[in-house]
């Protein structure tokens, strides 16, 4: 579809033309910054409250911005829709995504795993300034209007505490993030309304999320909330180092959610992933063998095992977890200990996923994020099909793809009526 397909609206009060942004989060408040100043009016409806609320609790434990690793590698990091998503991201690459926090006030820094972080930490300063620098450019603000798709005369509807209320729009800019957390306002309605106007969706799936494993009573209640650390996970050819988190389901946290996309992928193939942990990451098995075979004395089993080894706590539970430690010799001990395997059963449910994947399918976008299906109407952010892992690499696509049609709306818009 030409982008001469906006409507160009000759409204009868010589008005300028209308961009309406749905959905407040960082990609559509990034997508009304490149239309706001200019000859158009921006509008951003969100069925909150209040605007950017994924963004504030992201900042929560540390806002992780983006990421300072080389551009090529950085794009590997969204596997196959990095070709869908490279222009959008080397228009706003993640150093200029670091000037650009800088410039409201929120100065970043890169942590010792190359990650980028606010300094404030919390997202909150740098929310409430870009806030305030956006309502300054005229954007106007619409909470409580939660979008329930297009009345039949082609206007948006919203429910709002007041009835529905239709607008017309110039253009529309869909950026209604994923489902996860849907407490937040990103509930994943939008789904059926895109689907009965054909569009084709990728059912939503978790990503970066937590596993179920089928733990004993000890496990579950004894060492729920406890850090595995450090731990080298093996998956199928693939080895990290990090850590991880037991809850009374199974394990979440930072090296799980690294794999989760192949372990939820699967889990949905095979019914089940096994994943291997090297509990003594830092000693070879020959060293491990030796270190056992010291004389235990008077020590009992587990107190041997602290004192030459260091496993104790959450670690020695989940080796006797999978097996039986009574007789076994050093050396298979020391196997035991850097082969531990961890049956995943599921995934935790999409509502407590850091992201979702899945969503609008990336053929149906043209290279603006504009719906071949639906004229005027583009889609940016969570709600496209793309996943990433932790790492900065979300709100980096996010911003990038909401700049991205913001400047396409804007330079359409502002052509069509003969602005500049
Ligand atoms: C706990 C947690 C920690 C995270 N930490 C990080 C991190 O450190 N770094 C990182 O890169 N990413 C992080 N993320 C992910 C990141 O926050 C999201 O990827 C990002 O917020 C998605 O942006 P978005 O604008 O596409 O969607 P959202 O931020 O989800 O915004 C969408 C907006 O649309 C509104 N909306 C939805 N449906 C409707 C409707 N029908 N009508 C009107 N409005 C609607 C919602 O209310 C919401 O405000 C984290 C996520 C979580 C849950």
């Amino acid at each position: 579809m030409s982008s001469t397909s906006l409507h160009s609206r000759a409204r009868p009060d010589g008005a300028p033309p209308r961009v309406v942004i749905i959905g407040g989060g960082p990609a559509g408040l990034m997508a009304a910054e490149q239309c706001a100043g200019a000859a158009v009016e921006v509008h951003v409806y969100d069925s909150m409250p209040s605007f950017g609320r994924k963004f504030l609790l992201a900042g929560k434990s540390g806002l992780n911005l983006t990421h300072s690793e080389e551009e090529a590698h950085f794009l590997t990091r969204f596997g196959d829709a990095a070709p869908h998503l490279a222009p959008a991201l080397a228009g706003f690459t993640p150093a200029m995504l670091r000037d650009w926090a800088g410039a409201l006030g929120s100065d970043t820094f890169i942590g010792s795993s190359g990650r980028v972080f606010l300094r404030s930490w919390k997202a909150s300063p740098l929310l409430r300034a870009w806030l305030q620098r956006l309502a300054a450019q005229n954007v106007r603000f619409h909470p409580r209007h939660r979008w329930l798709g297009w009345a039949e005369d082609g206007r948006l509807q919203f429910e709002t505490p007041h009835g529905v209320r239709h607008v017309e729009a110039d253009a529309t800019i869909l950026a209604l993030g994923g489902a996860s957390w849907p407490r937040l306002g990103s509930d994943g309605s939008w789904v059926a309304l895109l689907k009965s106007r054909g569009v084709a969706i990728t059912p939503l799936r978790p990503a970066n999320c937590g596993f179920d494993i089928d733990w004993s009573p000890h496990v579950a209640t004894r060492f729920a909330g406890a850090p595995v650390k450090p731990v080298t996970l093996h998956f199928r050819g693939e080895a990290l180092r990090g850590e991880f988190v037991v809850t009374r389901h199974g394990v979440e946290g930072s090296a799980i959610y690294a794999l989760s996309a192949r372990l939820r992928d699967a889990i949905e193939q095979d019914g089940k992933a096994n994943l291997m942990l090297d509990l003594a990451p830092d000693r070879s098995l020959e060293r491990l063998t030796a270190d056992l075979e010291k004389p235990r004395g008077k020590h009992s089993r587990a107190s041997h095992l602290r004192k030459t080894t260091g496993i104790e706590g959450v670690k020695a539970a989940l080796l006797r977890e999978q097996q039986d430690l009574t007789g076994l010799a050093p050396a298979a001990l020391a196997k035991a200990i850097k082969a531990t395997p961890l049956t995943l059963t599921a995934a935790r449910p999409l509502e407590e996923a850091i992201s979702t994947a899945g969503g609008i399918a990336l053929n149906e976008l043209d290279a603006d994020f504009k719906l071949t299906r639906l004229p005027g109407v583009y889609a940016v952010g969570e709600m496209l099909d793309w996943e990433a892992p932790t790492g900065g690499y979300l709100l980096t696509a996010c911003l990038a793809t909401g700049r991205a049609a913001g400047r396409a709306v804007l330079s359409c818009l502002t052509k069509n009526s003969g602005l500049s």
